[in-house]
Parts: structure tokens; C-alpha cells; sequence
């Protein structure tokens, strides 16, 4: 019989799940706001690189003041239906392979059309 370094660590961890659960539990309090503060800025990267991808201007008003007021905008809508399904990191990756459909709009232009197209 050969000697299996992942089946004795499966086989320990069966036996000691207490202890791993305990373990667990410690490294994510003692991680937590890192890991937390970590995953912010990727989001905040991950939305600058789609605002930037987009133009990083508002395409109907030019507004490009603060990343903050611009949002990604589907342009025939559906974006809440693909926000739940997807997620918002989804439809960012999905923006990063392909922009066709999406535009960069300022939130008061993004705003405007959709109380123009009554998508609220
Ligand atoms: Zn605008």
C-alpha cells in the first residue's frame, strides 16, 4: 500500500471536524476584514476597468468628473433582470468580453432615459 498525503488529511479531517470547524471559524475572524477590504478594492478595479472599457464618459452629456456618478447601461434595458440574474461582477465580465449592448452613462442621463422608456 502506497502512502496518500490527501487521503490522510481527508481521513483526519473526518475524524476531527470539530477541531477543523474551529480552525475554520478562527482564520475567518481573523481574516474577515481583510479579505473584506481585499474583495472592495477588486470590485472598484473591476468597475473602473468597465467605465474605462465603455469610453469612461457619459456618451450623451461627455460628463467624466467622478467614476462614481457614471454606470453602465444596457442600451435596450433588461438591466435589472440580468443584474439578479447574473450579478453585477457578472454583467462587468460580461462587458469586459464583449461591450455590444452595454454604454457608459452618467447617473442623471441613465436616470432620464429610463423614465423615458418607463423602465421603472
Ligand atoms: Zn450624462
Amino acid at each position: 500500500m502506497t502512502y496518500n498525503v490527501k487521503d490522510y488529511g481527508r481521513e483526519w479531517r473526518k475524524k476531527n471536524i470539530e477541531k477543523c470547524r474551529e480552525y475554520c471559524k478562527k482564520y475567518y475572524q481573523k481574516y474577515k476584514k481583510q479579505n473584506q477590504e481585499r474583495s472592495k478594492l477588486y470590485g472598484l478595479k473591476l468597475r473602473a476597468d468597465v467605465i474605462n472599457k465603455l469610453g469612461g464618459k457619459c456618451i450623451i452629456c461627455g460628463y467624466d468628473k467622478d467614476i462614481r456618478g457614471l454606470c453602465v447601461d444596457h442600451i435596450n434595458g433588461g438591466g435589472t433582470q440580468e443584474e439578479i440574474k447574473i450579478g453585477t461582477q457578472g454583467i462587468y465580465h460580461k462587458v469586459l468580453e464583449n461591450t455590444e449592448g452595454y454604454q457608459c452613462l452618467c447617473a442623471t442621463c441613465n436616470q432620464i432615459k429610463k423614465s423615458e422608456n418607463h423602465e421603472f
